[in-house]
C-alpha cells in the first residue's frame, strides 16, 4: 500500500471534520510557523508587506558567538489571534500555510500524530482523507527541504555582523535590537 493511502485510511479511522471553532488560530501561546514562500503567496493575495504577515518565530537561540538566532518567522497576531482570522473564517483560505492547512494532523517521519482538536473522532470521506495525506506528505517535503536550506545558511554566520538575527530558507536576516 502507498504512504499517501496508508496515511489517508489512518486518518478515516481516527476521523476529523473540521468544526470551524476557530481555536487554533488563537490562544497566547498558539505560533504558527511560516516559510518565506508561504509569506510571499500571502502577501500577493492581500497586498500586504512582509511585515504585515508575518513576525519572527518568538524563540531565540544564544550562539556561542554572542549572537542571538530565531529560526523562520511566525504569522503575525493581533492581541491573542492570527491576524488573518475574522469571525472564526480565515481571510486568507486559498493560501494558508503548511500547518493550517493539516492542521490538526502532522507526521513525523513516517508516524502520523495529532494535536487535540473538537473535529477529531467525525467522519471523514474517503477523498476529503486522501487529500489531507497528500498535504501531509508536501508538507513533509517542503519542511525537509527548508531545513535543509536553514541548515546551508547556518553554516556561514561568521560572515554576519549583526548581534539578533534570523535564518530562514532564503538566508541569514539581520533583525532590529
Ligand atoms: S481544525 Fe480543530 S481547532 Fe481548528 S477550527 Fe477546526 S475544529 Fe477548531
Ligand atoms: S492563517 Fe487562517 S487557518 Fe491559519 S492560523 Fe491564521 S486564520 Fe487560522
Amino acid at each position: 500500500m502507498s504512504e499517501i493511502d496508508r496515511i489517508a485510511q489512518q486518518i478515516q479511522k481516527i476521523g476529523f471534520q473540521c468544526q470551524r471553532c476557530g481555536d487554533c488560530c488563537r490562544g497566547g501561546d498558539v505560533w504558527v510557523m511560516i516559510y518565506p514562500t508561504e509569506i510571499r503567496a500571502i502577501m500577493e493575495l492581500t497586498s500586504s508587506s512582509w511585515e504585515c504577515v508575518a513576525e519572527p518565530y518568538p524563540e531565540q537561540v544564544p550562539l556561542p558567538s554572542g549572537q542571538v538566532c530565531t529560526f523562520e518567522w511566525a504569522l503575525k497576531k493581533k492581541g491573542d489571534r492570527c491576524i488573518f482570522l475574522e469571525t472564526n473564517c480565515c481571510q486568507i483560505y486559498l493560501s494558508r500555510p503548511w500547518i493550517c492547512r493539516t492542521y490538526p494532523f502532522l507526521l513525523f517521519e513516517e508516524r502520523l500524530f495529532h494535536e487535540n482538536c473538537p473535529g477529531l473522532g467525525k467522519e471523514i470521506g474517503k477523498a476529503e482523507a486522501f487529500a489531507l495525506s497528500r498535504n501531509l506528505i508536501n508538507r513533509r517535503e517542503t519542511e525537509r527541504k527548508e531545513e535543509a536550506r536553514v541548515r546551508e545558511h547556518g553554516k556561514h554566520l561568521e560572515r554576519v555582523k549583526g548581534r539578533r538575527i534570523l535564518i530562514d530558507g532564503e538566508g541569514v536576516k539581520i533583525l532590529c535590537e
